[in-house]
């Protein structure tokens, strides 16, 4: 009860709760063993999880079936998936990788959802034999599962995904809605509604659709717009069937993040309002819904500490070089404009730093120029010894290591405050990765190979 009190305390006041979290990281001695660290505000994402599952509760008729799924690849960390799946919410997963993941995290089959737009005939097997839903990308995967649910029965839902072809948003890599984008069957090429409604009325076990319009970037009434495309493709679907073929919409993620502040926001009251919006009787109960969000879940409870482990000044430009860099942030480091990370500066004991503010570029560990979290950021003067914190990295961030420099993946702690004000206390929900696994996954063991 008491970390409950302590969780709407902070809720006011997320970066009380992270300066307390960066000192006892400190104080704890987290970064001596490692020069950088990776923190997951457990209270943090209990709460989100019971913010999205109030949004749609509130706003669907009494009764409607909703699933809310994790999209794993946002933070495919088993301890993760077990807290959210403790929070009632299941997994989007969309690679064996994923599911696998899923599936030790003791995620049921009823709860998870098979997404990607490669499946291969042995992962389409695999996900009927165990009755994992699946939405099928393409017309050459659904011939393939005709052959499936012919040869075997399956309790598996299955759907399709549709592209509502509505446009793309701010970041042309994450938007998935485009003309031609990949994913997806396409709904406003010539001829291709009449096909999907026929597709439907041949398969009578095909009772889902799917969309997902994209992420960071895509506008909510962009989202939304998908969504309404899809409501209405069931309902005539529905109409041309004479019955309730499509009992289920799968409505994707995307709810995008602000990198800027604290704020939460637009969080999922406005995400519930634009789709209430754009398509006003999604919620009235003759559907059940599925949701596949990842960033909005995590990324606000993820944090990056890092040791600055030397200062110099080049070109007039003062530079800290740190442990943080590609590996982590690897988005940023390469699409700087579309992923701008806000950078914290604490002194070595781990209290904020004060002082007047400097530009300085904060520099990555790896061996190329553009290894930069930020450029000419306005921060005090860093020193050698000095700790930076990098918030709103729980999504597609330290999660989605990138192994240049053969960079070991960082340690992930979960923390947790002992009552209002009270201890920190951290729990390793992964270990840094160590030099032998380094070595074992460059073909340590096959050293003779090429001789
Ligand atoms: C990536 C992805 C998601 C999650 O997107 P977020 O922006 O992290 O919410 C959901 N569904 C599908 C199919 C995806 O590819």
């Amino acid at each position: 009860m008491a970390a409950e009190t302590h969780t709407v305390t902070h809720a006011h006041d997320p970066s009380a709760l992270r300066d307390q979290a960066v000192r006892a990281a400190v104080g704890q001695g987290l970064l001596d063993r490692e020069p950088v660290v990776c923190l997951l505000d457990v209270a943090g994402i209990r709460a989100s999880a019971a913010a999205l599952a109030d949004a749609f509760a509130a706003a669907v008729a009494p009764g409607t079936p909703v699933l809310h799924t994790f999209a794993v690849k946002a933070a495919p960390l088993v301890p993760v998936l077990r807290l959210l799946a403790g929070a009632g919410i299941g997994c989007e997963v969309a690679s064996p990788g994923e599911l696998a993941l899923a599936r030790a995290a003791g995620v049921p089959a009823e709860r998870t959802v098979l997404d990607s737009p490669a499946k291969t005939p042995a992962e389409l097997r695999e996900a009927l034999a165990l009755g994992i839903a699946v939405n099928a990308d393409n017309r050459q995967e659904l011939e393939r599962l005709d052959a499936l649910v012919a040869a075997a029965p399956t309790r598996s839902p299955l759907g399709l995904r549709i592209n509502p072809q509505t446009g793309a948003g701010a970041i042309d890599a994450l938007s998935t809605a485009t003309a031609t984008s990949k994913f997806g069957f396409p709904l406003r090429d010539p001829g291709a509604r009449e096909r999907l409604v026929r597709d439907f009325l041949e398969r009578p076990w095909l009772t889902r659709l799917h969309t997902h319009s994209g992420s960071q970037g895509v506008p909510l009434s962009l989202i939304a717009e998908g969504v309404r495309e899809l409501h209405a493709l069931a309902e005539e679907i529905n109409a041309a069937a004479g019955e309730r073929r499509i009992d289920t919409l799968d409505i994707g993620g995307g709810l995008p993040v602000n990198f800027t502040s604290d704020e939460h926001t637009p969080g999922w009251a406005a995400y519930v309002d634009a789709l209430r919006a754009a398509a006003p009787a999604l919620f009235d109960g003759s559907y059940g819904l599925v949701t596949e969000f990842g960033r909005s879940l995590l990324a606000k409870h993820g944090l990056v500490l890092a040791r600055v482990e030397y200062t110099k000044v080049t070109g007039g430009r003062p530079i800290a070089l740190t442990h943080a860099g590609v590996q982590l942030a690897t988005r940023t480091v390469y699409a700087p404009a579309a992923w701008p990370l806000r950078i914290l500066a604490y002194d070595a004991k781990g209290a904020p730093r004060t002082g007047v503010p400097v530009a300085q570029d904060i520099a990555g560990p790896a061996c190329f120029a553009g290894d930069l979290l930020a450029t000419a950021r306005e921060l005090p003067e860093l020193a050698p010894g000095d700790v930076i914190a990098v918030p709103d990295t729980g999504a597609y961030f330290f999660t989605a290591h990138y192994g240049y420099n053969s960079l070991p993946r960082p340690a992930v702690h979960g923390f947790t405050a002992d009552g209002p004000g009270g201890a920190i206390r951290f729990a390793l929900a992964r270990p840094a990765q160590s030099l032998a696994e380094i070595v074992a996954e460059a073909g340590g063991a096959f050293g003779d190979a090429l001789l």
